[in-house]
């Protein structure tokens, strides 16, 4: 039941007044119940007959990591199937942000990226990645505090999980939930062309975050597949009509991965396609994964990348490292998990 709007919640329980499922769904979604005895504003009668028809499937906490300056949490969760996913919180200087995981596994096969090693193992539904969400809100609330904005942007292609996608947004941004504007949702996509033309029409105003890594075709389809299929300029033609249309600049995060693509020539390329785009850069230092063969890029390398860009015109920003220590890259934890399991 956890997972369902309003609506469908009223249906589910059409036997029952229908303030009993906006009490309901205030309980699972609001309140932190994971099972119906803990919904004391109901009978036992009915706790206990709501306990035999139906299941509340929120997912179980497996492990979790604390950064050393204690920023940054990661938890493994798990959910009914026995599927394991990767949702972070950052407690950063605006506010609690969660970084939830759309897919177990993926099959994009960046080749920087660990969550892709093993391949897609499958989508996650509306209500697992709610129920990712508010895992956190419900820890923060220990806390008296509560998740503040949100970026899809763990493991997983979300723009490939679509209708589960926009029903969990939809869903999140409901009163009787979060309540979670959508200016406060980052999605973020390695660039599914068509997707980003359907999210348009979607109609809700969340920032899009597109996945570029390299400045020309040949290098990009090196380091990630996907670009065969959707190459630079349909992708940048594409964020481009996002921010026309919606009004919401777009930021194109860029992996500096070391003798590979964070020279000054790759800065000028970068600077040159982007040019006259409603689009900001957010430089990544990679994360290096074990499986994988890429190095960190020099500080010196990075300083100076960020530099030719932000006197080139083009907005630029070096995304803060966070959860150093944590297995922070996508997908760490949970390879990490399953190999020692
Ligand atoms: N599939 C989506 C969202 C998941 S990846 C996408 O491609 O955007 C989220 C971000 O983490 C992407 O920008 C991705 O390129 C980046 N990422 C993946 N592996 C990384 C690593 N080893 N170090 C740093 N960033 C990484």
């Amino acid at each position: 039941m956890f997972g369902l709007t309003l609506p469908e919640l009223e249906i589910e329980l059409s036997d029952l007044p229908k303030f009993r499922a906006k009490q309901i769904a205030a309980w699972i979604y609001q309140r932190g119940a994971t099972s119906f005895s803990e919904m004391t504003d109901l009978s036992k009668n009915l706790r206990a007959d709501l306990e035999k028809k139906f299941l509340i499937q929120t997912p179980q906490l497996l492990t979790k990591q604390i950064s050393d300056d204690k920023l940054t949490t990661k938890f493994l969760l798990k959910f009914s199937d026995g599927a394991a996913v990767e949702t972070v919180l950052m407690r950063q200087d605006y506010g609690n942000s969660v970084c939830i995981s759309s897919q177990v596994g993926c099959m994009m096969g960046c080749k920087f990226c660990a969550s892709t090693l093993k391949g897609l193992e499958r989508n996650l539904t509306a209500g697992e990645m709610l129920g990712e969400i508010i895992f956190v809100n419900n820890f923060l609330a220990q806390e008296n505090q509560k998740v503040d904005t949100l970026v899809v942007m763990g493991t997983g292609e979300p723009l490939t999980n679509f209708d589960n996608l926009i029903k969990m947004l939809r869903l999140l941004h409901e009163n009787y939930s979060l309540g979670l504007s959508y200016r406060k949702v980052t999605i973020s996509t390695c660039g599914i062309v068509p997707a980003i033309y359907k999210l348009i029409e979607e109609n809700i105003p969340v920032t899009l975050s597109i996945s570029l890594h390299a400045p020309t075709d040949n290098l990009r389809s090196a380091i990630m597949p996907i670009n065969s299929a959707f190459g630079i300029q349909k992708v940048l033609q594409a964020g481009n009509d996002y921010a026309t249309k919606t009004g919401r600049r777009v930021t194109y995060e860029y992996i500096l991965l070391g003798g590979v693509n964070d020279t000054e020539e790759h800065a000028r390329q970068l600077s040159k396609i982007l040019s006259g785009q409603l689009a900001n850069v957010n430089l990544i230092p990679v994360n290096p994964v074990d499986e994988r063969n890429f190095r960190r890029p020099t500080n010196k390398s990075v300083k100076k990348f960020f530099h030719f860009l932000n006197t080139h015109g083009i907005a630029a920003t070096i995304r803060r490292e966070m959860g150093a220590g944590i297995d922070a890259a996508c997908g760490q934890l949970r390879s990490k998990f399953i190999e020692n399991a």
